[in-house]
C-alpha cells in the first residue's frame, strides 16, 4: 500500500462527542483518501436552493460522468459499423460481455470462470433455481428470510409450484426470536439443522434489503452443506457495498442487479454466479439458449447444445451492449477503489451516520440494521409514518420509505462524504423536532 491510501485508516469508526460538528465532518472527508471519487458523478439538481443530499444508492446509484462517453462510443460505434460492430468496434459487441468479467469477479470475489453478466436479476434467480432447486418428494423445502424482496418470495413460490409442491409447505421462512429486530445467525443454522434432510435449498439476501442485515456467508453456507442442502445468495444489497468472497465461502450460486450499488442505471444488466465445482457437473440441468453456446461452434448454427466451459453456459441471448458499456464505466471505477478501502469508509461512514443519529434522537428513533451490515441504515422513526418523505423532498434530500414503517438511508463511500452524513442528521432535527 503506498502512503497516498493510507490516510483513511486513520480516521476513527467510532466517534467522540468534539468529531460531531461540520467542521469535524469536513476535516474527515479532507483526509478521506477516496475523497476525489465523488466528483466523478453526477447529482440530482439543487432544488429551492438547497444542494442535493442524495442517501439512495441501496435503490439507485449516482451515474458516473464516464457513463455517458461509454455509451456514446457505442452508439457512435453502431452509426459508423452497422452489423459490423460485433467485429470492428473498438470493443467488439460479440465478446462485449467479456470484458467486464475480471472486475465482475474481483468485486464478488470469484473465479473469472464463476461469473456472468447477464439478463436481470430475477429473470437470474429463477435461472439459477431451474439449477439448483430441484425438489424430491423427501427433500423440497427452501428456507428464505421473513422479510425476504417480495419478487424472490414470488420466484421461489412459484418454483416450488412449478414443481408440483404447495408453498405453504415449502417455503419456509426465518423469523426473529421474539423481542428481536432481525434474525442472529445461531437461529439460521438452528433452522438448517431442524430442516435437515428435508432442506433442498437455502437462499439469504445478503445485505437484507429492508434491514440492512449481512450473514457470514461462510457458516451458511457450511450448515447447508452439512444437512445435504443447497445454498444461494440474493446479493442485490452485496454487490458493490459489502466484501465478498463467494468463491473461497463456497456458495453454490449468487445473483445480484447492478442498477443499485454497483451504479449501472436504471434497468442495468445483472450478475450470477456459479461455482467451479458445478460448472462441469452434468448432473445439473440449466435452461439454454444460444449466447451459452461454445463460442468456436456459436455460428455454425447446428441444433445441437454444446456448453460454454463457464457460468456463461447459462447465457441465454445476446446481451443489451449499452447496459454493459454503463456497467464497464462503473466498474471501472470500482477497480480503482478497491472493496477493501470502500468497504473501510463505508464503516466509518456508516458508523458516524449511527452515533449522529443516537445522539440526536435517542429512542425516538429506532435503528434495525445490526452492526453486522455494509453502508445502509434501516430505521423507524418513532410516532412517525411515511408524509415524512414529503419533508425529506422539500429539503432535496433522497432516502427512500419501505412498507411498513423502515426508512432507509445510505452513506454510500464513492460519493458520500462526512459532510453529507452531517447534514442528513441535521436536517433530520429540522423536520423531525
Ligand atoms: C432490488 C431487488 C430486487 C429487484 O429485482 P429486479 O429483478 O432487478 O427488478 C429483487 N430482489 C432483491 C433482494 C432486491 O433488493
Amino acid at each position: 500500500m503506498n502512503t497516498k491510501t493510507s490516510s483513511l485508516i486513520n480516521t476513527p469508526v467510532t466517534f467522540s462527542a468534539q468529531t460531531k460538528s461540520r467542521q469535524a465532518a469536513r476535516a474527515f472527508d479532507a483526509a478521506d483518501e477516496l475523497r476525489e471519487f465523488r466528483a466523478r458523478f453526477n447529482f440530482p439538481e439543487e432544488k429551492n436552493g438547497l444542494k442535493p443530499l442524495y442517501f439512495a444508492g441501496h435503490s439507485l446509484g449516482l451515474m458516473p460522468k464516464r457513463t455517458e462517453d461509454y455509451v456514446r462510443e457505442e452508439l457512435a460505434e453502431w452509426g459508423r459499423y452497422g452489423v459490423e460492430g460485433h467485429f470492428h468496434a473498438k470493443h467488439p459487441w460479440l465478446p462485449y460481455h467479456e470484458f467486464v468479467t475480471p472486475a465482475l469477479a474481483r468485486l464478488v470475489g470469484a473465479k473469472p470462470n464463476e461469473v456472468v453478466a447477464m439478463n436481470t436479476l430475477t429473470v437470474n434467480l429463477h435461472l439459477m433455481l431451474v439449477s439448483f432447486y430441484r425438489p424430491t418428494k423427501k427433500r423440497y423445502k427452501i428456507l428464505i428470510e421473513n422479510n425476504t424482496f417480495p419478487s424472490d418470495k414470488y420466484a421461489v413460490d412459484s418454483q416450488a409450484r412449478f414443481h408440483g409442491f404447495d408453498p405453504r409447505e415449502t417455503v419456509v421462512e426465518l423469523k426473529p426470536r421474539k423481542g428481536q429486530l432481525t434474525v442472529d445467525k445461531e437461529s439460521v443454522l438452528e433452522q438448517i439443522k431442524k430442516h435437515g434432510s428435508s432442506l433442498a435449498l437455502v437462499l439469504l439476501g445478503n445485505c437484507n434489503y429492508l434491514s440492512g442485515q449481512n450473514f457470514v456467508m461462510a457458516d451458511v453456507v457450511k450448515a447447508a452443506h452439512d444437512v445435504g442442502a443447497l445454498c444461494g445468495f440474493n446479493l442485490a444489497h452485496g454487490a458493490g457495498n459489502i466484501q465478498l468472497n463467494l468463491h473461497g465461502d463456497r456458495a453454490d450460486f449468487a445473483v445480484w442487479c447492478s442498477y443499485k450499488y454497483l451504479n449501472s442505471g436504471p434497468g442495468g444488466i445483472a450478475g450470477a454466479f456459479v461455482h467451479e465445482e458445478h460448472i462441469h457437473s452434468k448432473k445439473i440441468p440449466r435452461f439454454e439458449g444460444w449466447w451459452g453456446h461454445d463460442k468456436a461452434s456459436r455460428f455454425k448454427m447446428g441444433p445441437r447444445f454444446k456448453a460454454i466451459s463457464t457460468a456463461e453456459a447459462w447465457q441465454l441471448s445476446n446481451p443489451p451492449i449499452l447496459q454493459l458499456a454503463a456497467l464497464r464505466a462503473s466498474l471501472e471505477i470500482f477497480d480503482e477503489a478497491t472493496m477493501a478501502r470502500l468497504h473501510r469508509k463505508s464503516r466509518a461512514l456508516t458508523n458516524y451516520l449511527q452515533d449522529l443519529l443516537r445522539d440526536a434522537f435517542a429512542d425516538r428513533l429506532q435503528i434495525v440494521t445490526p452492526h453486522e451490515r455494509g453502508s445502509m441504515l434501516c430505521v423507524r422513526l418513532r410516532g412517525r409514518d411515511k408524509s415524512v418523505m414529503n419533508d425529506f423532498a422539500g429539503r432535496n434530500i433522497f432516502v427512500d420509505f419501505r412498507e411498513p414503517d423502515i426508512f432507509r438511508l445510505t452513506p454510500a463511500p464513492l460519493y458520500n462524504s462526512f459532510e453529507d452524513v452531517y447534514m442528513l442528521v441535521e436536517s433530520m432535527k429540522a423536520i423531525l423536532e
